[in-house]
């Protein structure tokens, strides 16, 4: 038997030593996960089977008095094992640690994972007990909120880069989208040189379908690899025709069977001056955005076709410097809102709101977020 270590203040019950698998016990708990095996065995309190999806099917739960979510509250660390892949989560996480605004109450859960067993652990657990979770790359397109959020927060660190061959990379998902495009240019490949500039992961790009300077992720996109709800592998390719992507719009955003996105591959064409041209944007960037500020980028996506930007109709709303708590928009660029210190999610929630109705008097036009606000818990979301 693999031994499981729980970084709580409980122990491991002797006589569960010679199940076949894991098990583990902590405060009148015991969990066995057993892979490909029935569990026919007692243990302490009522004996209860978890409902047999893929995720779920070899794993046989017994609670007594404890909620079956697995998690005892304020235990500070505990590991969570399904074989070879352990992943160590902790509690009360800050949110604000891993969002670029600086915003965010505790995860009542948190994991982060480095390879995709690692990722395929966390996603099992929670599905086999309930919980809610949320992968998050580096935060940069999130909201979280004040109070938290009521679940498992996954951060991504699947973090690899394989050069398969002529401008074709294949990039784990929790790759740094800006390490990438500055990696594909210096090489001498088009089609990333935006990238450069944006502070996300390779997942929440593809997932976002990031873009700028009249590039887009899904414009270079060949490949994604994908975990289904259901816990299996699968690959969606671009010429098979299953990647169609739009304005910030990525067909992950609507797909019903999909939970994660694990790694891509993206083909870029040679071109000696993706280099000088990445150069190019990036001293646009500095010049024209507070790249040194706490920001999620652009707040609002543009109206589109025929109409002004985003920024431009705040800047004409009169809002540049308008503030709400500790947020407020950016004099540099006005579709950014600007975490100024100490500002809550409800500050900017709250200024977003303002500069929608004040734009709406002006131009006749509602704004739509691009960013994403993360609600604390199930009953915020509906
Ligand atoms: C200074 C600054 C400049 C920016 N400039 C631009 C810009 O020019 N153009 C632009 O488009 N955006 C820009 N952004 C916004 C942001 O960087 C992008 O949207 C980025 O792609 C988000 O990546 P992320 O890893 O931070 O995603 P997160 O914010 O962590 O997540 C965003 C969404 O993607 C999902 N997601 C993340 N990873 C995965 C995964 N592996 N599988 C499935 N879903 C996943 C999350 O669940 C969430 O729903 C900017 C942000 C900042 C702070």
């Amino acid at each position: 038997m693999a031994v499981m270590s729980l970084y709580t203040s409980r122990g491991f019950h002797p006589s569960l030593t010679d199940w076949r698998n894991h098990s583990r016990f902590w405060e009148g708990r015991v969990e066995h996960v057993e892979l490909g095996y029935e569990l026919s065995g007692r243990c302490f309190g009522a004996s209860r089977s978890i409902a047999c999806t893929r995720w779920c099917r070899t794993v046989v739960s017994c609670d007594s008095g404890r909620a079956s979510r697995g998690i005892s509250a304020g235990a500070g660390q505990a590991e969570v094992d399904s074989g070879a892949h352990p992943v160590k989560f902790r509690y009360d996480v800050m949110l604000s640690e891993v969002s670029t605004w600086g915003i965010g109450g505790p995860a009542r859960i948190y994991a982060e994972v480095s390879t995709p067993d690692e990722l395929a652990t966390v996603l099992r657990y929670c599905t086999c007990h309930n919980v809610r979770w949320f992968v998050v790359g580096k935060g940069s397109n999130c909201l979280f909120d004040d109070r938290g959020f009521d679940g498992c927060v996954i951060l991504n660190r699947i973090n690899f880069l394989e050069k398969l061959g002529t401008g074709r990379y294949r990039v784990g998902s929790g790759y740094a989208f800006n390490t990438l495009g500055v990696q594909c240019s210096r090489d001498g490949f088009s089609g990333l040189e935006f990238a450069g500039g944006i502070p996300g992961t390779v997942g929440g790009a593809i997932y976002m379908n990031a873009g700028a300077d009249g590039q887009e992720t899904g414009d270079v996109v060949q490949n994604v690899e994908i975990l289904t709800t259901s816990g299996v592998s699968h690959s969606l390719s671009r010429d098979a025709g299953e990647l169609k992507f739009d304005y910030r719009f990525s067909p992950f955003q609507k797909m019903s069977d999909f939970s994660v996105i694990v790694a891509a591959t993206f083909d870029l064409q040679p071109n000696s001056d993706a280099k000088q041209r990445q150069r190019i944007y990036l001293e646009r960037r500095k010049r024209t955005q507070p790249v040194t500020e706490k920001s999620a980028g652009c707040v609002f996506r543009n109206p589109g076709a025929g109409c002004q930007s985003a920024g431009a109709l705040i800047e004409q709303a009169g809002l540049k410097g308008v503030a709400i708590g500790g947020a407020r928009v950016s004099e540099k660029h006005a579709n950014f809102l600007i975490n100024g210190g100490g500002s809550k999610s409800q500050d900017v929630q709250a200024l977003i709101a303002l500069v929608k109705e004040e734009v709406h008097k002006k131009f006749g036009l509602w704004l739509q977020d691009e960013v994403l606000y993360i609600p604390y818990n199930q009953e915020q979301q509906l």
